[in-house]
């Protein structure tokens, strides 16, 4: 089980834009550590320096608290996994298993054995004299994985290893992969870009933006406890409404004010009186429509422009006073609230589920 560490890593392929800016992460023996952001945010660039491909311009990378960013990739014993698969096209399914472990020297019964471990645990049992293009995309992403595990490696490194599979392939898998690099505890890299995979897979997550570290945290507290506006956009679907922050009253640090309501806000007020205001759909709830605003609750009314009914729940499209557009997630929906678009609705916010963040430095208050 080993620990990594990667300090304060830079790097730049062109002068003054940077790809990796001041990355400085531990990853925890036996986690599975995910680098979730947007295409070009970087994900590639780290992965492949701690792989040993790329070499950062300054910073240091530990693996157990041994330096090995000096030392050439293939002796850096991690195992790689990536988007399109790069199995040996003219291999058996059994030889790309084996290819790794004849470069290690390791014994032939050995090696017999291991590859049949990695087979049975990749669900690829009976397919071992299959040749690569006699399997599904889904089985030969299986070989990828198996290929990089079946070594041992100390660290494993998965580069969207799922985005060229279909949608129902991609929950199958990710399931599998999470099963196994638990079994085996192998201190784990993963990268993507889809935000839920990044949720559903991994111990922790990080967001990257530009190349920068975001946040890092296990994922209720990356959906829940957004430190940015961008990680708060970005990481499942957010409603955000302009408003304006002022100095409190009767106890409160400030007020918060948007459509002529007003909110009384633990948050300090920030340097600028620019805020917004920040609800994920599923925290909005339908209100009657003699609600009125109370201390914990505010409402707004707003003209139905959408609704989408997946069975389990319906999602509202609201346009409300003010210019406020708001998505509204309702579990269980009532029949008469599913009537069509064009009427009014009256919806709640409880205060206890709003954020803020100030609009000048995009950081949560
Ligand atoms: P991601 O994997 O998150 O999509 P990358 O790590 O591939 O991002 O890229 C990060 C940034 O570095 C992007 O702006 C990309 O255009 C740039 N980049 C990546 N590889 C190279 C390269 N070989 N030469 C020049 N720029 C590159
Ligand atoms: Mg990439």
């Amino acid at each position: 089980m080993t620990t990594i560490r990667l300090k304060d890593i830079d790097k730049s392929y062109e002068p003054g834009v940077k790809a990796l800016d001041a990355v400085d992460l531990t990853i925890e023996s036996g986690e599975f550590f995910t680098l979730l952001g947007p295409s070009g945010c970087g994900k590639t660039t780290l992965l492949r320096t701690v792989a040993g491909f790329i070499a950062q311009d300054s910073g240091q990378i530990f693996f157990d608290g041994d330096r090995i960013d000096h030392i050439p990739a293939y002796r850096r014993d991690t195992g790689m996994v990536f988007q399109d698969f790069a199995i040996f096209p003219h291999m058996s399914v059994a030889d790309n298993l084996a290819f790794g472990l004849h470069n290690r020297k390791v014994p032939k019964k050995e090696i017999e054995e291991r590859v049949g471990e990695a087979l049975e645990m990749a669900r690829l049992a009976g397919l071992g004299e299959r040749m690569p293009d006699q399997l599904s995309g889904g089985q030969q992403q299986r070989v990828g994985l198996a290929r990089a595990m079946v070594v041992r490696p100390k660290v494993l490194l998965m580069d969207e290893p799922l985005s060229n599979l279909d949608a129902k392939l991609r929950i199958e898998l990710r399931e599998d992969i999470r099963d196994i690099q638990k079994r085996l505890g192998i201190t784990t890299i993963y990268v993507t870009h889809d935000q839920e995979e990044a949720l559903v897979i991994s111990d922790r997550v990080c967001i990257l933006e530009n190349g920068a570290v975001q946040q890092v945290g296990r994922p209720w507290e990356i959906y829940k406890n957004p430190d940015t506006h961008s990680v708060a956009a970005f990481v499942g679907t957010m409603n955000f409404i302009d408003a304006r922050m002022e100095e409190g009253s009767g106890g409160h640090p400030a007020t918060v004010s948007f459509a002529g309501h007003s909110i009384a806000c633990q948050a300090a007020p920030c340097s600028s009186s620019a805020v917004i205001v920040a609800i994920r759909p599923e925290d909005v709830a339908i209100a009657g429509d003699h609600a009125e605003d109370s201390d914990g609750v505010s409402h707004l009314v707003g003209t139905v422009k959408k609704i989408s009914f997946t069975g389990r729940e319906a999602k509202y499209v609201l346009e409300c006073e003010g210019g406020i557009s708001l998505t509204v997630n309702v579990a269980r929906p009532t029949l008469e609230r599913l009537t069509g678009t064009g009427g009014k609705l009256k919806i709640a916010l409880p205060h206890e589920s709003l954020l803020f963040f100030d609009k000048k430095t995009q950081r949560r208050l």
